[in-house]
């Protein structure tokens, strides 16, 4: 950037910063990459090293600091430092190097971020509105330094990835997800907005843990919850307009009350419930050009009937609708096992949204029982419940179709329903496989696969890219299928050869400018 770009950047944003004051501002810091004659402009002489140094010495520099780290959480201390001092060089570092840092500053590293949150603090980013802020979350707002705010993802800690309650600790995942939408679909940095709403925790770790950064008391519930929702959401909206709020890591019972309840009042998405839902229907369209069968041909029984099945469910069934069945005839053809079991109408006391997907049938608690009675195309794990596709499972699977499809996608990596290897290995080479977290390349019987990863990121940036250029009011169902659709249609024959049903990661930016 010239000076002139610089000063009136600067100039823009309200924020005619020079010297110290300008070092410090993330958005505007440039570090050693000022020039000699932005330098003597700014009021930088001697402020810094004096060899002005390019933006690519300055990538090379960070890569050596985060390779020598020990440990994934070091290197995840180390970016979030770096995004905190020159917030340019952060996503110039990771987009550079996406495949090797978005498991870092996303699942699964940030799960182990957030478990440690109070003790790895450094530094606040985003906005923390407590119970105490009821009746006045406006004037929170206030104190946000940036007026264009576009995005803003929002959770209550209460279901963190696969992790359960961590209450307050949860911030990690809106600043990570924030973060994608800027190295994945180009969002401004200042048009993100990190949001927890510190509303407690039933965590007794938390609650005793004088390092806690959150309220040290149980959770809000009933209407105190709800109406504490109510204001935010009638807040953010007044003060950004036109702002997407993304939910994100809210626990089923409010989860898919919230999205109900706002969906059509404001611009709104669930990420757990549709966005899930819209990169794994991506991905079993892209293992159907494998299996060649149609998708109304497909029976699938999900392992857990949480937000990420359930959302999974909806949406599979409505494509399978738009391809010619019966809504009736494409929810038959998904079937659900939670931690009671197969999910059937004979059972009692069903949460809501299960009931659309219970169907006549005998119930079984045994999986394997269920697999084998059911004979589906599709095993789709979303239980937070490790290595329960046994090799059993995985053979029966194996043993009725000639390509099973196999997703693990339960968060982070130690929670996955079985590994990579495993699926490969106990199918003889035939599972078309992917999973939430990443897995290494797998090399089984001379052949290299490469596990395919369920990513969201695959899907939220780009259909936010496409919410904010079209200036969308709503975000509807149908966006997820489009967004599906198109994500399916940017695999390659190359990639699908190698095993995976997702395109490259490194070529997300142009996938997401697609979906947008
Ligand atoms: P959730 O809490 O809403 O649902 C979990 C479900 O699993 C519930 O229906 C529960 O009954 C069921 N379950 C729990 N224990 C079980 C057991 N022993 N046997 C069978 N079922 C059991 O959570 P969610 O939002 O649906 O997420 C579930 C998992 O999916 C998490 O690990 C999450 O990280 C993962 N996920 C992955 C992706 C992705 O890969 N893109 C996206 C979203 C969620």
């Amino acid at each position: 950037m010239g000076v002139d770009l610089h000063a009136s950047a600067m100039r823009e944003s309200g924020t005619a910063y020079r010297g110290v004051k300008l070092l410090h501002d993330p958005v505007h810091n440039k570090g050693t990459a000022f020039t000699a004659e932005e330098r003597a402009v700014l009021g930088l002489k001697g402020l810094l090293p004096p060899r002005a140094q390019s933006m690519d010495l300055q990538v090379q520099r960070a890569m050596e600091n985060i390779r020598v780290k020990n440990n994934d959480l070091e290197r995840y201390v180390f970016l979030s430092a770096l995004q905190d001092r020159n917030e340019t060089l952060f996503y110039r570092v990771v987009m550079d190097h996406l495949k090797e840092l978005m498991p870092i500053i996303y699942t699964p590293t940030v799960g182990e971020a957030c478990q440690k949150f109070g003790h790895i603090f450094r530094r606040p980013r985003g906005l923390f509105i407590s119970r105490e802020d009821k009746g006045h979350i406006h004037d929170v707002l206030q104190n946000w330094p940036h007026e264009d705010v576009k995005f803003i993802v929002v959770t209550d800690g209460e279901r963190i990835l696969g992790l359960g309650d961590l209450g307050a600790d949860g911030m990690g995942i809106p600043i990570g997800k924030l973060a994608l939408y800027t190295a994945c679909a180009g969002i401004h940095p200042t048009q993100c907005l990190p949001i927890t709403l510190d509303v407690g925790t039933e965590s007794k770790d938390r609650l005793s843990d004088p390092l806690y950064i959150g309220t040290q008391a149980r959770r809000l519930k009933g209407s105190d919850y709800d109406e504490l929702i109510e204001e935010f959401m009638v807040a953010v909206t007044t003060q950004f307009p036109g702002v997407v709020v993304q939910f994100e890591d809210f626990a089923n019972h409010n989860a898919f009350r919230l999205l109900r309840t706002y969906q059509d009042r404001f611009c709104v998405f669930n990420d757990d419930i549709q966005g899930t839902a819209s990169v794994t229907m991506a991905g079993l369209l892209s293992a159907l050009k494998v299996t060649h069968k149609p998708l109304t041909d497909q029976k699938l029984l999900f392992f857990g009937a949480g937000e990420a099945g359930i959302g999974i469910g909806h949406l599979i069934s409505g494509a399978m609708e738009s391809e010619g069945l019966s809504l009736a005839e494409a929810r038959q053809r998904c079937w659900f096992f939670d931690s009671t079991g197969l999910v059937t109408k004979s059972r009692t006391n069903l949460a809501e949204h299960k009931l659309p997907f219970a169907h006549d049938g005998v119930f079984t608690d045994n999986l394997l029982e269920a697999v084998n009675r059911l004979r589906p195309t599709a095993l789709i794990g979303v239980s937070g419940m490790p290595q329960t596709f046994t090799k059993e499972i995985v053979e029966a699977m194996s043993s009725f179709q000639d390509r099973p499809i196999i997703f693990a996608l339960s968060n982070p990596t130690s929670k996955s329903e079985c590994t990579a290897k495993q699926a490969y290995k106990w199918s003889n080479g035939k599972a078309i496989y992917a999973s939430g977290s990443p897995f290494d390349l797998v090399d089984y019987k001379g052949q290299t696969f490469v596990p395919g990863q369920a990513n969201n990121a695959y899907i939220f940036p780009g259909l936010g890219l496409g919410l904010l250029v079209s200036g969308a009011e709503r975000v509807t169902d149908e966006l997820f299928a489009i967004a599906a659709r198109s994500l399916a249609d940017q695999v390659r024959e190359s990639d699908l050869a190698v095993g995976r049903i997702f395109p490259a990661l490194e070529t997300i930016r142009t996938v997401s400018a697609q979906i947008a």
